[in-house]
């Protein structure tokens, strides 16, 4: 498959027009429709008729034209053949990973997945489902590999590690899975354009749309791509965990993410700018910033080879503080003193967020896990947002290091 081009393939799709050809689409708000032909509504049932085929649709928790029209959209983002649109982040991943592993199979997933996703794949999975999972470093292949065994189904990472910021080597991921009959699933919510796993070899692509996706942090939703033929078996009547568990997206909020899509490349553009000049900043500054545009990162060389020219390295960084109550007060003078952010969890909105993850999205991992995944108490991730001015935001945050004696007055910056 050649690279994808993802502001091309999205220029590509045929342009959705609206009921009486507005140029936005128009919202599907039915949630049931109308057979002509008695005959049809057999077919669909039987699968052999659908929104592809014949262009029927059923009931609105099956597939709705707007929700519909919105996955074929990121799809194209990823490169995928199909894509379809959940409730939330964790309704994508969850659904995905139940579609491909049944009772007694196997799991081998990052030891930094989001708090959730760990949640999920750590208690709940095993309890409700006996499904379990190995977590292992992923930037260590051969402990993937030695984690694998003939029950693992599904091989489970982040294309950028949460909060550590570590690049997954998805070709290489790849290839472990596909070598021992599993499929690679990529959560691929922190580098939208930046990175398209499926163009490296991944199977299926989950998304929290909640995040820089949709980008204007008012809807909670989610998304997953893939074959057309693993779309439509989570949508199976019979057998699909997105038909059966039942958490599809609703065709309003798929409509107010269309909006925001199109922007989708200028908004990562501003964000990976503005992220790298100010990690550019604190390093020199001699600060301890973490963030996979600077040469210094141990995967900087990793994701340069494997993203999008274009999109920039991402909007998120992390600082170590040293201690929880050192970011606690950074956190704090820089949104209730200077104005810099605000102290949030998510990512990708317009404003810079601010959170200690070890006590916050993290903190669904027992300490020796935090410890192993080296998500120190003091690491403040900080989802870097474009308002007002670039330079006005540095001198906010720098007034705030040399309040805390971080940097002295006279240090350059
Ligand atoms: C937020 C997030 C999720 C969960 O998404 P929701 O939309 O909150 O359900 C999953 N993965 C990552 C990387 C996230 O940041």
């Amino acid at each position: 498959m050649s690279r994808l081009d993802p502001i091309q393939s999205f220029a590509n799709l045929r342009h959705e027009f609206g009921e009486h050809g507005g140029v936005n689409m128009s919202v599907e708000a039915s949630t049931t429709f109308t057979v002509i032909d008695p005959t049809t509504m057999p077919e669909i049932f039987q699968g052999h008729l659908g929104p592809d085929v014949g262009g029927c649709y059923l009931y609105g928790r099956h597939f709705n034209p707007t929700v519909y029209v919105l996955g074929r959209q990121i799809a194209a983002y990823e490169g995928a053949q199909a894509g379809y649109c959940t409730s939330s982040g964790m309704a994508a991943i969850a659904a995905t990973i139940m579609q491909l592993c049944d009772t007694g199979e196997h799991v081998v997933a990052s030891r930094t997945v989001y708090g959730g996703t760990f949640a999920f794949l750590h208690d709940y999975l095993p309890a409700k489902a006996g499904v379990t999972t190995t977590f292992v470093d992923v930037s260590d292949l051969a402990a993937v590999e030695r984690a694998i065994t003939p029950r693992t189904k599904v091989l489970y990472c982040e294309s950028v590690s949460n909060p550590t910021l570590r690049i997954a080597d998805i070709p290489r991921l790849a290839g472990i899975a596909h070598r021992h009959g599993a499929m690679l699933v990529v959560d691929n919510t922190f580098t939208p354009l930046i990175v398209a796993p499926i163009q490296l070899g991944a199977d299926v692509v989950v998304h929290s749309l909640t995040k820089f996706m949709n980008g204007a942090s008012d809807h909670i939703a989610g998304a997953v791509c893939g074959t057309t033929e693993f779309i439509m078996q989570l949508m199976d009547l019979h057998t699909g965990s997105l038909m059966l568990l039942g958490p599809t997206m609703d065709p309003q909020v798929a409509f107010d993410i269309s909006l925001r899509l199109p922007h989708l490349g200028l908004r990562m553009v501003e964000h990976s700018r503005r992220a790298h000049a100010i990690a550019t900043r604190l390093d020199e500054l001699g600060l301890p910033v973490t963030y996979p545009g600077l040469a210094n990162h141990p995967d900087h060389a990793l994701l340069k080879g494997l993203a999008n020219p274009d999109f920039g390295y991402g909007g998120i960084l992390a600082l170590d503080l040293g201690s929880r109550e050192r970011a606690f007060e950074f956190m704090s003078l820089l949104q209730n003193e200077h104005q810099f952010g605000l102290m949030a969890v998510s990512l990708g909105y317009s404003e810079t967020l601010m959170s200690c993850s070890a006590s916050s999205t993290s903190s669904e991992m027992p300490a020796e896990e935090l410890e192993k995944a080296g998500i120190r108490p003091g690491l403040v991730r900080l989802s870097i947002g474009y308002t007002g001015a670039l330079e006005q935001r540095w001198l906010q945050l720098r007034s705030v290091l040399e309040r805390m004696g971080l940097v002295s007055r006279a240090d350059p910056g």
